[in-house]
């Protein structure tokens, strides 16, 4: 049976690298939420984000896991005004220059072809390649974690005045506003 993706992910980061990170919610909470919560979640993010598998063993998700962690790590670095560990840096770069992933333009829209021997490796390579133009490019500054409420995931603030605050005005903006009414 095959669940509804938008029930299970939340898939309206602008960021593909982010929208990745946030298949964690609730970071800032005492339990935070996995959703990547076996090989087949994983399969069915990856086809929602356009990078279609037909498998996932164990290691990739544990690699897609560990890929996931060092973007957030960094990226929460940089939104600190800190450097990131050397360590994320490294497994950023290496599942990066593993990946094949070529990109093609197929009936007028861009799209990612993998190849047949290491598929899933060259998805990882495709998130890892966004999240490094991302978190080194010209709008790192623009990085922040989302203040709604446990949420302290990322997002890249493109607001004119840069003072957005939420990852998405539809879920942590929307609740944040509510929880403000409610108190008044
Ligand atoms: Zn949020």
């Amino acid at each position: 049976m095959t669940e509804d993706v938008r029930r299970v992910f939340r898939m309206d980061n602008e960021v593909l690298a982010f929208r990745f990170t946030a298949t964690v919610s609730d970071r800032a909470d005492r339990t935070p939420r996995e959703r990547l919560t076996d090989t087949e979640r994983l399969r069915m993010w990856l086809e929602a984000a356009g990078l279609d598998v037909a498998d996932v063993s164990p290691t990739d998700l544990k690699d897609a896991v560990e890929l996931r962690e060092a973007i957030y790590r960094i990226g929460s670095a940089i939104a600190a005004g800190e450097r990131p560990e050397p360590n994320d840096v490294r497994i950023l770069n290496t599942i990066a220059a593993a990946g094949h992933a070529k990109v093609a333009l197929d009936n007028e829209r861009a799209g990612w072809h993998l190849t047949q021997t290491t598929p899933v490796g060259d998805a990882l390579g495709v998130l890892a390649t966004d999240a490094i133009r991302v978190l080194g490019g010209p709008d790192r500054g623009r990085i922040k974690n989302c203040e709604g409420p446990a949420c302290a995931g990322l997002f890249l603030d493109t607001s004119r005045g840069a003072n957005r605050r939420w990852c998405s005005m539809n879920t942590c903006g929307n609740k944040a506003k509510k929880s403000r009414i409610t108190a008044s």
